[in-house]
């Protein structure tokens, strides 16, 4: 029996699953594992709108409905498929005698390995950052935050707290740039429902270490989200690095104070620390491993690497291809390719060749920025753009009804964030 292990069903592993039970899922010989810790996908394109989600139960201890708008089962996405499902936390690699070993202490053994464990945050030392600011990278932070920020205007309402609420985000990428053009909007219905009348009752800053916001975007298109941001009342501080982080404050490097009830680090991503544990894997400083242009590791041909663990250098710009959800998705194809084809007996493999320029930043409400290579769209018809992208993920994993299920529950639970 061959047996291919995926660890990580997030968007690159679930792809590679799906289309390797596609090219070998009829053979007998060959036996499909994804390993994931959690029992669904998240999917992250949405998580800042729960983040800014109003008019919740602040005390309903689960979210149920909320958490179902960006996690997919994946009894859901695997039904009726010839792939075997482990919920369990991989704790060790063993790439020499080809197992891992699960927190629980099973072994699963391996000939073939997909690595694709995404990322975790990285606060790369900055003192204070990992105590007391608020991360954003999956739901339980997305949650926290929203609480956290129903909570400061509670306090604001019973006049324990001045207005207006200071919300700092350390980081200017995709995802600071997102969250604070969200919390800008949610704040001010935060606000309402506990009866603040007053009109600036949040000031959000995006405090940035480099010279411009959202830095892998061109120029025309930075002015296009800079002047979105500023019409939502944003102040956008670059060539500000953050030299610590208090609990009500942050310090930057040229000495000023920023005073913030609520501080959120938006700063960046790590790959997992269990591959520094496995000598023969080569890696960057933020532990991703570097892979060849068919995405299989240095040394090791019979272990593969997708999505936000690894760095690919892109060959025209000799530089690492950035990290998202659609790369990852395309690795994840590229790879089930790959493995299928030396498991036929063939020994020409598929190249990655990355495609990038394309993105799509939520700047607020029902408006988007979508970059599709050279054309440019923007406000509710970028919006609309940008649902139809999401249907179209689910569409691709998901059986149909089920697909049309979570996308227009999302619609109908994320509607009010106007
Ligand atoms: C808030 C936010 C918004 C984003 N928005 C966008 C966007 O709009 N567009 C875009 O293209 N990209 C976006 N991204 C980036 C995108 O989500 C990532 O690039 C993408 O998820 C990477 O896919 P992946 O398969 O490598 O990892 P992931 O999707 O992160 O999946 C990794 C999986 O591994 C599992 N796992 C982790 N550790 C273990 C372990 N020890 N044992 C077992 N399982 C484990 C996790 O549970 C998870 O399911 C966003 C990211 C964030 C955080």
């Amino acid at each position: 029996m061959t047996k291919i292990l995926i660890l990580g069903g997030g968007f690159g592993g679930v792809r590679a699953a799906l289309d390797l039970e596609k090219k070998l899922g009829d053979r007998g010989d060959v036996e499909i594992t994804l390993v994931d810790k959690n029992d669904s996908q998240t999917f992250f394109p949405s998580l800042y709108e729960v983040a800014s989600i109003y008019g919740i139960d602040h005390q309903h201890p689960f979210h149920t409905k909320l958490r179902g708008t960006v996690s997919i089962p994946f009894s859901d996405i695997f039904k009726n498929k010839k792939i075997n499902l482990i919920q369990a936390e991989i704790n060790h690699l063993d790439i020499q005698n080809k197992h891992v070993v699960t927190s629980n202490g099973a072994t699963l053994d391996f000939d073939y390995l997909v690595l694709a464990l995404g990322s975790v945050v990285s606060t790369f030392g900055v003192p204070g950052a990992d105590e007391y600011a608020f991360k954003f990278k999956t739901i339980e932070d997305g949650l926290m935050l929203n609480d956290k920020i129903e909570e400061l205007y509670i306090e604001a309402s019973e006049k324990k707290r001045p207005l207006p609420i200071n919300i700092l985000i350390g980081g200017a990428g995709f995802n600071g740039v997102e969250l604070a053009a969200e919390l800008s909007n949610c704040t001010v219905h935060i606000a309402c429902s506990h009866k603040i009348t007053q009109q600036n009752c949040s000031a959000i800053a995006l405090v940035e270490a480099g010279p411009a916001i959202l830095p892998m975007i061109s120029g025309k298109e930075r002015d296009l989200i800079q002047k979105r941001l500023e019409k939502l009342g944003i102040n956008l501080l670059v060539n500000s690095p953050i030299q610590e982080i208090g609990p009500d404050f942050i310090k930057l490097k040229n000495g000023n104070y920023l005073k913030g009830d609520l501080i959120i680090w938006s700063g960046g991503v790590k790959a997992l620390d269990i591959f520094r544990t496995v000598d023969s894997l080569e890696l960057d400083d933020r532990g991703r491993i570097f892979v060849n242009e068919f995405l299989q590791t240095k040394n090791y041909p019979n272990i593969f690497a997708v999505g936000d663990n690894i760095v690919f250098i892109d060959p025209k710009t000799q530089k690492p291809i950035p990290q998202m959800a659609f790369l990852a998705i395309e690795q994840g194809r590229v790879t089930a390719e790959n493995i299928a084809r030396i498991i036929n007996g063939s020994s020409e493999l598929k190249k990655h060749k990355p495609a990038y320029d394309v993105w799509i930043i939520p700047v607020g409400g029902k408006n988007a920025v979508v970059h599709l290579g050279k054309f440019t769209f923007s406000g509710f018809f970028g919006y609309l753009l940008r649902e139809f992208v999401d249907l179209r993920y689910f569409l691709t994993i998901l059986p149909f009804f089920k697909a049309l299920k979570i996308f227009f529950r999302g619609v109908t639970v994320f509607s009010k964030n106007d």
